[in-house]
């Protein structure tokens, strides 16, 4: 059974469409995908249409933004109920706060002498309920200042660079209980990644656990060397937390990502499973 737990799509800042997404996880082989959009459940109709016709199961999911001391941590919440009104709230303001942020990335570049055209940012997000600064980025690309988002974000868009604004998300707590209020089910994501293996210690990630009831952690995770992976697995065993994997695919929006380059065990998925009947309950 091969199983990714983490994609992106053009409901967010992935490159494929939902169904070009589920087309694309049959052909690498897959039995099971999470579509995990940046704080939306925009693909998730178009996605399931597909899958029925495919022999692959969906798992309906989000990546939801928070924060712990000041970074940007990510958190999946799997089987999350799209009606539930706080879960819902939280993701509008969040996406609110995004869609914000952009005027001000804009004006920022442009005392940098990076003139981004309206036209070209509009068609960078057309499809998007959840603009980020991957569809800048596409926009730096279209108009040549760039020939990738990765060295977009290297040179204007990651903290620290002149492009960067930072934007609001809720306490790295608050978010998994929200996920639990709505019935889904919460996994750390990539916690020791670029951002934020500073932040996300043994120790916090254990307060976390212990204040939340947070349900697993992603161990493998293509910013996850060998030792973090190992160091992660054996952090989960001893915290109870159920180890998962994914790609975190972005179609031609991030290099080294392939669906299906990091699975969840399927022991993990069954774990989860039982998670979710649990919060499903509460
Ligand atoms: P934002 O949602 O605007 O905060 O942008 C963060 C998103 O950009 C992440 O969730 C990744 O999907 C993507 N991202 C971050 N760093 C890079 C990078 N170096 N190359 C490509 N995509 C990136
Ligand atoms: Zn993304
Ligand atoms: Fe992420
Ligand atoms: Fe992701």
């Amino acid at each position: 059974m091969r199983i990714d737990l983490h994609t992106h799509s053009t409901a967010s800042d992935g490159t494929d469409s939902p169904p070009e997404l589920m087309l694309a996880a049959r052909t690498a082989g897959l039995d099971v995908i999470a579509l995990t959009d940046h704080e939306s459940f925009a693909g998730w109709d178009q996605a399931e249409r597909v899958v029925a016709a495919l022999d692959l199961r969906l798992i309906k999911g989000i990546e939801m933004s928070t924060r712990t001391s000041g970074e940007s941590v990510h958190v999946l919440g799997l089987w999350v109920d799209p009606t539930n009104r706080p879960l819902a709230d939280e993701l509008q303001r969040i996406r609110g706060a995004r869609d914000g942020r952009v005027a001000m990335i804009i004006s920022q570049l442009a005392a940098v002498d990076v003139v981004l055209a309206e036209s070209k940012l509009a068609k960078a997000a057309a499809d998007t309920s959840s603009i980020g600064r991957p569809h800048i980025a596409d926009a730096m690309i279209a108009q040549g200042y760039v020939e990738t988002r990765r060295e977009a974000f290297d040179r204007y868009l990651a903290p620290g660079r002149p492009g960067y604004v930072s934007r609001y998300a809720p306490a790295t707590a608050d978010g998994i209980r929200l996920i639990h209020a709505a019935g889904g089910v919460a996994v750390l994501a990539h916690a020791w990644g670029r951002d934020t293996a500073q932040v996300l210690t043994a120790e916090v990630i254990a307060d976390l656990a212990s204040e939340t009831g947070l349900d697993g952690l992603e161990v493998f995770h293509q910013e996850h060397d060998e030792s973090a992976r190992r160091q992660l697995g054996e952090l989960a065993k001893e915290l109870d937390l159920i180890p998962t994997g994914g790609s975190d695919y972005h179609g031609l929006g991030k290099q080294n990502h392939e669906l299906g380059c990091n699975l969840t065990p399927p022991e993990s998925l069954a774990a989860l499973e039982d998670r979710q009947r649990l919060w499903a309950t509460k």
